[in-house]
């Protein structure tokens, strides 16, 4: 058994995958996995070898698991998958369980529990107390994970391929509702590295179509920062039909940045209307020095501060594919006409870039390369923001 407390070093595997809401981090290789079963594989081959051996494989996670440890198995053997199900009874105890799948004859036979994790031992518990009926000569558990903290059942498992801390993992069989279970590799769910005790807030920059909406998504659950995106205001504006928004769309379907004076007043009432957040993500602001410096006095009058304005680096070339890309399904008129988007990105170059020195000489400027697949850049931009 070996005890697995956090992993650092890098893999082939990807180091952080996302999983419905959640990401999850590298914590358990597929060569360790590999590696370790080999080692059970040997010590059951060892322990059973005269023996009338039947694997019971625990449904759904542990078929993985059962498929990589029997193909290690030289005994002459048998496996069956099973499957718990509790349903509610109509007698007095209320809640019946049933082991479903155990069609074979096992009486007299050493039956190996295969699991793919056992935490509070309650489902070993009970499949055990269900095979008692069968007449079996022994039963043994065989488990890849094993918590030893959460544990409460009778007896702790046979054979362990990790003893793990108390936390929430997928991948290799195992499930985050339903999802996940196709990696070859164990995942830990990513926690925020550090306890900040301050307000958390990043100025998320780079030219349109950089991603900043999109990865602004994933800052948000990660961190709980209030998202506050300049252009969707705008544009929720325009679609309610209020006077900001008519003024507003004169400008923005020509590509040019709406006038400071509205921009900034807009995002102060933004500001105001949170109470106690815990940081913010200003996305698509500020894009002049104007709106900087009173984005700064802003934060001052709430005695909190930028913390740092992360840049998104991308290539010109990719962002007119990204942005044309985008036009088929974002209905932004300004996404679909090459004319308009060149404006976009001129204004970038002329008007908000020099934003960019604006919080270098505070120190609070951080690149992060901003090509390559969505998951890959939320990684570096956790990792950046992390270590803020
Ligand atoms: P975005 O969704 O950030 O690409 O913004 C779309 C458009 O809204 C921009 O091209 C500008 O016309 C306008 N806009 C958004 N944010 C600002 C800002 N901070 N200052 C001026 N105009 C802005």
């Amino acid at each position: 058994m070996l005890l697995r407390k956090s992993y650092f070093c890098r893999s082939n595997s990807k180091n952080v995958i996302r999983v419905l809401d959640k990401s999850f981090e590298v914590f358990i290789t597929k060569e360790e996995i590999q590696q370790e079963i080999g080692r059970l594989a040997e010590k059951i081959n060892a322990d059973y070898s005269n023996s009338d051996l039947v694997f019971l494989s625990v449904l759904n996670g542990a078929f993985m698991f059962t498929a990589d440890l029997l193909k290690s198995i030289s005994l002459d053997c048998e496996v069956s998958f099973v499957k718990m199900s509790s349903y509610s009874g109509v007698d007095s105890r209320g809640q019946v369980d049933e082991l479903i799948g155990l069609g074979n004859n096992l009486a007299g036979k050493d039956i190996i529990i295969v699991e793919d994790i056992v935490d509070t031992g309650i489902t070993i518990d009970k499949i055990k107390s269900l095979l008692e009926p069968e007449g079996v000569a022994s039963v043994k558990v065989c488990t890849l994970l094993y918590k030893p903290d959460a544990f409460k059942g009778n007896e702790k498992p046979d054979y362990v391929g990790f003893s793990i801390p108390n936390a929430f993992v997928v991948g290799y069989g195992l499930d985050y509702n339903q999802k996940g279970r196709n990696h070859d590799t164990i995942y830990q769910i990513r926690e925020q590295k550090k306890h900040r005790t301050s307000m958390l807030n990043i100025v998320l920059f780079g030219p349109p179509g950089a991603g900043k909406g999109t990865q602004s998504e994933r800052l948000i659950e990660q961190y709980g920062l209030i998202h506050l995106s300049t252009g969707d205001i705008f544009r929720a504006n325009i679609k309610g039909e209020t006077e900001l928004g008519v003024l507003a769309k004169t400008y923005i379907d020509k590509g040019q940045l709406v006038p400071d004076e509205l921009t900034i007043n807009m995002l102060k009432a933004e500001v105001s209307k949170q109470s106690d957040p815990k940081g913010f993500i200003f996305d698509g602001f500020p894009r002049t020095i104007a709106q900087a410096e009173a984005l700064d006095a802003l934060l001052a009058s709430i005695e909190t501060s930028i913390t740092a304005m992360i840049s998104l680096d991308v290539d010109e070339a990719e962002l007119k594919d990204r942005l044309a890309n985008r036009a088929k399904t974002s209905g932004r008129p300004d996404d679909a006409n090459p004319d308009v988007i060149q404006n976009r990105i001129d204004v970038y170059k002329n008007e908000t870039a020099p934003v960019k020195r604006f919080y270098e000489q505070q120190d609070k400027w951080v690149m992060i390369n901003g090509i390559g697949t969505i998951d890959e850049i939320t990684e570096r931009l956790f990792a950046t923001v992390d270590s803020l």
